[in-house]
Formats: structure tokens, sequence, C-alpha cells
């Protein structure tokens, strides 16, 4: 029951400001360590940024300054974030420190003998996706995400013999040793890997890299190859090739869950329990792929203008309020999508009418009443389907569950008319009714923490109070 649970998002290129693509990815992280917390499980969330990619030096030099200064100043608006999310970190790694450095040359060193070899090497490099493509792969001549003839590159490389995990790699994903959610993505992945895994660059020039990046060990004409460099932060953050501090966080009895968006699985699924399997070490248990979030039906992109800020987002609504969209109005693995109009809607009536009319109704009739000293010790018992979903990285189902019972609530209350009962003296009954609804609301206090963080406390406040008193609303309407 008490398993330590390891959680990590990607982390982001910051050759640019954070998204709401990627707010999504921290909020789904965010949601899944909160609820193993509340069931009692040591656990560790992790995000960070990704400095030592070549996009970055390029951003850099676009905008006169050095790469040291625009990693600086994009990881903060990258932490920033993780606080107007209200995101609970343990860690923020950015692959610039030390800490990072010394991981990534233990893991080298680790890499089974004959895994790594030396080979002259010819191939097509796009610097949008940092990797090698094949002509068969291009969409006449161009990158397929990035629409750019991808840069021909010759040089002599360090190569990973990926051909020699095979078989290994399409074990794990077909046992499910490493599962894949969802299943449909699991399918793409053994496909990808059925059709034959080869050898890959591990490393580039250094001259290529500008020198940016992480050199490898005892040969720094080479720069350690940015996946590679960045997938190791799932070690390094732990403290390996350092003090191993947290180390428990990455033996076989953590479960390990890595979320990841639809374009990266290539590199979670198949590159790192690669490296993994070569260094003896452990497999993550879970990579669970989440979709794209478009914007009023269009993918984001900065040449369409339709970037959406997170930041204003919170500002104006709040933070829960972004939290329950990401969570609440897409299905976790699809792509889905963002619009103003959904979530001024999806606020008024699910947080505004939905529960936070609940909670001062209920807070309001308390007050009346004189009543309160409602136990609030323990874990309540959750609505019917709530563990289901989670179980499922089902967060929509898991708030759907929730909403349910708020809806019934106040229909109950409705139909009851307790007020009549305030008019009528007739506490007792009253009494009897308000402790039966205020521990329907304990139990979604209780259980909407790991999404709403800030209201499922000021809900579970309240109740705490020995005369229960109706305070400002949670969530004031918006017009
Ligand atoms: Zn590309």
């Amino acid at each position: 029951m008490n398993k330590r649970i390891y959680i990590t998002t990607t982390i982001p290129y910051v050759n640019s400001t954070p998204h709401v693509g990627f707010a999504l990815e921290l909020v789904q992280a965010d949601v899944l360590s909160r609820y193993h917390r509340l069931l009692g499980r040591p656990t560790r969330l992790q995000t960070g940024t990704d400095e030592n990619a070549l996009k970055n030096v390029l951003a850099a030099k676009e905008e006169g300054i050095t790469p040291i200064e625009l990693v600086a100043r994009n990881a903060k608006a990258f932490r920033e974030l993780t606080v107007a999310l209200n995101i609970k970190l343990d860690r923020f790694i950015r692959t610039t420190e030390c800490q990072h450095r010394a991981g990534v040359h233990w893991l080298w060193k680790r890499l089974r003998t004959g895994d790594v070899y030396r080979q002259s090497y010819r191939g097509l490099y796009c610097r949008g996706c940092e990797d090698f493509y094949l002509e068969k792969d291009l969409t006449n001549g161009l990158c397929p995400i990035h629409h750019r003839r991808p840069t021909e590159v010759a040089e002599q490389n360090y190569f990973f013999r990926l051909s020699a995990y095979q078989s290994q790699i399409e074990e794990v994903l077909e046992t499910g040793r490493l599962r894949v959610v969802p299943d449909a993505r699991r399918n793409e992945i053994l496909s990808f890997v059925r059709s034959g895994l080869r050898d890959f660059s591990i490393t580039r020039s250094t001259e290529r890299a500008y020198g940016w990046g992480i050199e490898v060990p005892d040969d720094n004409s080479q720069i350690i190859y940015v996946w590679l460099d960045a997938l190791t932060n799932y070690l390094s953050g732990l403290g390996y090739g350092t003090d191993e501090e947290c180390a428990e966080f990455w033996e076989e009895d953590t479960l390990k869950i890595h979320v990841l968006g639809k374009d990266v699985w290539k590199f979670h699924a198949v590159y790192w329990p690669a490296f993994l399997l070569s260094a003896g070490l452990p497999l993550p248990d879970t990579v669970l792929i989440h979709g794209f979030l478009t914007v009023n039906g269009r993918k984001i992109s900065k040449t369409l203008g339709n970037v959406v800020d997170p930041f204003r987002l919170v500002r104006r609504y709040g933070s829960d309020a972004v939290r329950y969209y990401l969570a609440r109005a897409l299905v976790p693995f699809e792509d889905g999508d963002f619009s103003t109009e959904r979530l001024n809607h999806l606020y008024n009536a699910d947080l505004a009418n939905g529960l936070g009319n609940l909670v001062s109704r209920l807070t309001s009739l308390c007050g009346k009443a004189e009543y309160g000293h409602y136990g609030t010790d323990g874990a309540p018992q959750a609505p019917e389907g709530y563990h289901e979903a989670l179980d499922e990285y089902r967060f929509d189902r898991a708030l759907s569950a929730l909403w349910e019972t708020i809806g019934s609530i106040n229909r109950d209350i409705e139909v009851t008319k307790p007020w009549e009962w305030l008019r009528d003296n007739r506490y007792e009954l009253l009494h009897q009714k308000l402790s039966e609804w205020l521990g329907s609301l304990y139990g979604i206090g209780y259980w909407v923490q790991p999404f709403l963080p800030d209201a499922g406390k000021s809900i579970l406040d309240a109740l705490s109070e020995e005369k229960v008193t109706s305070g400002p609303p949670l969530f004031p309407r918006i017009r």
C-alpha cells in the first residue's frame, strides 16, 4: 500500500516561454502525485528544463544574448509557471546544473561495454526535432514537423547499439513490464519497434554543438546527444552520479511514472529503456502519453499568434480553475481544445454554480442553524468510480464522479427546502440533514484536493470549525 511513487514530466526546451500545452502536462503530473500523497504514499514529483539543446544556442544568437543568459531567463519562467499552477514539486532540475552533468557522465560510463562505439556518419539532422531523419521519412524533402530541410551532417560520432535491445524492448512492451497508457499508443510503439531498431548517434561534434552541452567523458571533441542528456534528468534529479540522496525513488519497488506528450514517445518508450537496460538499471513502470492542446480548434503556434499565456489565465481565473479545465475538459490521452468561451462556461457552470454554490448554501445554513463541529478526521469514502478513474489516469472521469455528487446534493437541497425548517424552528430535522450533507461535502472537499488544492483546503478548513460559517465565495462568478 505505501509503495513509493516517482512522477516526472518531460523537461521542455527553454528556447521560448511556456505555453498552455506544457501547463496540461504539469497539471496531469501534479494531480497524480497529489492523489498518491493523499493516499499516504511517499511521493516525489519532478520537472525541470532541458537547457543543452542546440536550439537554445540559436535562439540566444537571434536575441543577441549568450546561451547562459537565455536559459537562465527562460528557466525562471518555467519555474514560475509551476508556482502559478500550484504544482507541489520536490525537484526542479536544470540540465545545466553540475549535479545533472555528473549524472549524465555516471550513466554514460555505466552503459555496457560494446554498446557505445565510434563510427563515421552521414545523415539529415533537423535542429527543430534534435533528431536525424531518413530521406524516406521526410515530406517532400522537409521535416514533417518543422517543414524545413534538415541539415546534412557528416562526422565521426559515438553510436549506441540500440539494435541489440530489439527483442528486450519488444518484450517489456508486450508484457506490460513497461506499461504504455493509452493502449492505442502501445500498439503504435510496438509496431515501430517491430519494424526494426537501428543503432543511432549519441554524440555530435563539439564544433557543430557550438561547444554547448555536456561533453563525452575523456573526449571533449564530442558533445552528448541532447536526448541522452535530457532523459538522464530522471536519475540525476535523484542524485545519481553524486550523492544518491533519493536513489530509492528509482528502485524496483518504486512505481515510476513518466508523463509526456505524444511527440516524444520514441525517446521515452524505446531509447530510454534501452539505455537503462544497457546500464543495468530498473525500468520505469508507466509512460503516460497525453495528446496535444489546440486553441479554438487550431494547432498552437507562434506564427498563428494563438499562443495562450497560462500566467494570464491564472491571473484571471485562479489556479484551481485553470487546473480544473485542463483535467476536466479533455480526455487525457487525446488531443483537446482550449477556448476562453469553454473555460468561462465551465467556470460558471461547474465551479461558481456547482461547487461554489453548494459550499455557500451549506455553510450559510450551518451559520443560521448554529451547526458545526463536524468531524473531519481520516479519509472519507470517495464517490463511486473516483479511484477506478484515477487508476486508469482518467482525470476527467474522476472529476465527473465528484461533480455527480455535487449535483445530487444541490438537487436534494432544492427538494428538501431546508430554509422552511429553519423558518419553522425544526432544528432537529435540520441538523440531521445538515450532518448528512456535510458528510458528503467533506468527501468532496477531501477528494477534490488533488485537482483543486485551494478549494479543497478551504472546504476542509470551513468544516473543521466548531461553528461552520459562510466565507467569501470560492469561485466568484465571471461575466
Ligand atoms: Zn523537425
